[in-house]
C-alpha cells in the first residue's frame, strides 16, 4: 500500500510503497478515509537527529478516520464497514490515568515504549492503518469523515484546554484566542457553543482573521506588538479571563501573559518553543499557567457529540496521499486556511 513517511531526519515526507498490514490479536484495521495534517508534525520534522523519541522510518497522520477493514483475534463490539475515529494519544489502559480515559496523561506509555500513530507508531497517512486496541476508536456514525477527522486532535487538544477554564468563562467573561489556524479556528467555534464568553482572536494575516470571524470571534486583532495592548482596551483594561496560545512562540506566550487578567488563566498550546515565566510579580495576581497535551477519550466522545448537534463545522482543505508533502509544504508556509486533510483512498 502506499503511506507517507518521514524517513530520515531533515528530509521532506515522500510518498512510499509499504507492505500491507494485517492485524494481531485485538488489533483492529482501518481502512483510512481520512488524515489530518498537524503543525506538530512539522515541529517534529525539524528536530535534530539525536532528539527524535521514535525510530525513522515513519508513517504520518496522528489524525485519522476510516472503515473497520478487518478485526483481529478477540476482538469484538465493531464490525467490519463501521465508520470511526481513532483516538491517538493511546496509553497503557490500566494505570490510574487511562481508567479515567486519561490516556494522554498516562504513567506507563514511556516506560512501555507505547506511542501515538503518526507520532511513533504508523500512523493514518496510509491506505490502511493498525489500531492497537479497540478502546482507541469511537464510532462516529453518519458524520463526514472528512470534516470530523480534524476533530481528533485540532477539536480535541483545545475542547481538552477549554474544560480546564470552563468555570471561568462565565457571561461578560473575555477568551483570547492566538492563533486560528487547524486547532484556534475549532477553539473559536468551541468557545462560542460550550461557553457565554466573548472571543477575541489574535493572528497574522487578514485571511486568517477573517476565518476567524466567520468561524464565531466577536473581534480580530493583527497579532503584533501592539496587539496586547489593543486587547487590554478591549476588555477596558482588565484583561481576559482565559488566553488559549496555539502557536506557544516567544512572542505569543509574552502576549497571553500580558492580556491575562488577574486569577486569568493561560494555556499555551502551541509547541512554538517559547516560555512564559511565573513568579510573584512576573503576571497578574492569581493567574494560572499550564501546557496541556492533546485530551481524554470521554472528551473526544465528547467533541463528536458537539459535531453530532452541529455546533462544530471545520473548514478543510483536501489533498490526495500524493500530493500529502504539498500539504506540508503550504501548512510550513502559512498557506494552509482551516485543516489540511488527506484522503489516502480518494
Ligand atoms: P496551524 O499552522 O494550522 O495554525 C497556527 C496558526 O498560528 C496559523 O494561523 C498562523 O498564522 C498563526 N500564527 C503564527 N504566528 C503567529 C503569531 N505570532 N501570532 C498569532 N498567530 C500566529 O497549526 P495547528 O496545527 O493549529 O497547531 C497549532 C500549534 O499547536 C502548533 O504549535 C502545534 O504543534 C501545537 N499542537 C499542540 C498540541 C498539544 O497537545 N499541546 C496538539 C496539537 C497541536
Ligand atoms: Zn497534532
Ligand atoms: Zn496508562
Amino acid at each position: 500500500m502506499k503511506a507517507v513517511q518521514y524517513r530520515s531526519a531533515g528530509a521532506a515526507p515522500e510518498v512510499v510503497t509499504v507492505p500491507d498490514p494485517e492485524p494481531g490479536p485485538g488489533q483492529v484495521l482501518l481502512k483510512v478515509a481520512a488524515a489530518g495534517v498537524c503543525h506538530s508534525d512539522i515541529a517534529v520534522m525539524s528536530w535534530p537527529a539525536d532528539q527524535i523519541p521514535f525510530p525513522l522510518p515513519l508513517t504520518l497522520g496522528h489524525e485519522g478516520v476510516g472503515t473497520v477493514a478487518a478485526l483481529g483475534d478477540g476482538v469484538d463490539g465493531f464490525a467490519v464497514g463501521d465508520s470511526v475515529a481513532v483516538y491517538g494519544p493511546w496509553g497503557c489502559g490500566t494505570c490510574v490515568n487511562c481508567a479515567e480515559g486519561k490516556e494522554n496523561y498516562c504513567l506507563r506509555a514511556k516506560e512501555l515504549g507505547i506511542m501515538p500513530p503518526g507520532l511513533g507508531a504508523p500512523g493514518a497517512m496510509a491506505e490502511y492503518m493498525i489500531v492497537d486496541d479497540p478502546r482507541h476508536l469511537v464510532p462516529i456514525g453518519d458524520l463526514d469523515p472528512v470534516k470530523t477527522v480534524p476533530l481528533t486532535d485540532a477539536g480535541l487538544t483545545p475542547y481538552h484546554a477549554i474544560v480546564r477554564s470552563l468555570a471561568k468563562l462565565v457571561p461578560g467573561s473575555t477568551a483570547v484566542v492566538i492563533g486560528t489556524g487547524g486547532l484556534g479556528h475549532v477553539a473559536i467555534q468551541l468557545l462560542r457553543a460550550m461557553t457565554a464568553a466573548r472571543v477575541i482572536a489574535l493572528d497574522v494575516t487578514e485571511d486568517k482573521l477573517a476565518l476567524a470571524r466567520t468561524v464565531g470571534a466577536h473581534e480580530a486583532v493583527l497579532s503584533d506588538e501592539k496587539a496586547a495592548a489593543r486587547v487590554r482596551e478591549l476588555t477596558g483594561g482588565l484583561g481576559a479571563h482565559v488566553v488559549l496560545d496555539f502557536v506557544g512562540a516567544p512572542p505569543t506566550v509574552r502576549t497571553a501573559g500580558a492580556v491575562a487578567r488577574v486569577d486569568g488563566d493561560v494555556t499555551i498550546v502551541g509547541i512554538g518553543g517559547g516560555a512564559l515565566p511565573v513568579g510573584f510579580g512576573t503576571l497578574p495576581y492569581g493567574a494560572n499557567v499550564c501546557a496541556p497535551y492533546w485530551g481524554s477519550r470521554k472528551e473526544l466522545a465528547e467533541v463528536l457529540d458537539l459535531a453530532h448537534a452541529g455546533a462544530v463545522d471545520v473548514h478543510v482543505e483536501t489533498y490526495s496521499l500524493d500530493e500529502a508533502p504539498l500539504a506540508y509544504e503550504r501548512l510550513h508556509e502559512g498557506r494552509i486556511n482551516g485543516r489540511a486533510v488527506i484522503l489516502p483512498n480518494g
